[in-house]
């Protein structure tokens, strides 16, 4: 997890003022606008618990609607409390397609007891372990995102080791030690279709802002020939996978 993100920058204004008066012009064809998640997914989405700012879930959201036109199921590894799922769901549905969210729900290094992002309301006293699992199925039933999500609990690499298909879109937001990270990449990111989209989270160029693992995946997709980037909101980036050559990872 990175320390604070920057605070968002306000959105550029790109829609036609609608307070000007009969003289307003008519003729420009109106710019296809970013789609937006709907306005209780959204609402739903600030409330929950999780890291990711709105601004970087608004990009996110337009990534996912961008990749659900594939058709393919969208995936995300790190599900904690489902923040992130919403909005992933809610481009999902509007495309009538799927997402398969993966975590252990046992919590990453830092979000430990003692640990710098640590929340004691999600310990299971039972297990004596961190358990995001039932506060993600009320986030999602609360919604009413149920149907659109596939939870999958488990380690990423055993879960990647068994999945067979294309995926439209990869969101990475898992484990940010280079161990993670890197199987997490060499895992899921050959699984992205053609014209598909890989996601990744908490990616920071200047060590000073956060972690360096993200980042590190981040250069090895450009590196790889087989994506090249499409936007950068905050610590988001999306790419899109170029080739049509075989998905592998150097
Ligand atoms: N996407 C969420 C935040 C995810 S936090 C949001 O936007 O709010 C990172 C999550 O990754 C934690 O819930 C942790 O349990 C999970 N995680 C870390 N390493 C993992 C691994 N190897 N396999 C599965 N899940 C993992
Ligand atoms: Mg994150």
């Amino acid at each position: 997890m990175p320390p604070a993100t920057p605070p968002p920058t306000p959105a550029p204004s790109s829609s036609p003022s609608s307070s000007s008066s009969g003289s307003a012009p008519s003729q420009s064809p109106p710019q296809s606008p970013s789609p937006s998640p709907s306005p209780g997914v959204l609402a739903a989405f600030e409330a929950a618990k999780g890291f990711m700012p709105r601004h970087e879930g608004l990009a996110l959201y337009a990534a996912a609607a961008d990749a659900a036109r594939t058709g393919l199921p969208l995936l995300e590894v790190g599900t904690y409390c489902g923040r992130s799922t919403l909005l992933l769901a809610d481009a999902a549905r509007a495309a009538g397609t799927i997402v398969v969210t993966v975590d252990h729900h046992r919590g990453s290094e830092e979000q430990q007891p003692g640990w710098e992002y640590h929340d004691p309301e999600l310990m299971d006293p039972e297990a004596g372990a961190m358990d995001t699992l039932p506060v993600f199925r009320r986030t999602l039933r609360a919604a009413g995102l149920e149907e659109q999500v596939i939870a999958v609990v488990g380690r990423s690499p055993r879960v990647a080791a068994v999945w067979g298909g294309e995926l439209g879109l990869v969101f990475i937001d898992g484990g940010h030690t280079d161990e993670h990270a890197s199987a997490d990449y060499e895992g899921w990111a050959p699984r992205v279709a053609p014209g598909g989209l890989l996601v990744i989270h908490d990616v920071f160029p200047d060590p000073a802002d956060g972690g360096q693992a993200p980042y590190r995946i981040h250069q090895r997709a450009l590196a790889s020939g087989r994506f090249a980037e499409v936007s950068a909101t905050g610590s988001l980036r999306v790419l899109r996978r170029t080739a049509s050559a075989p998905a592998r990872t150097e």
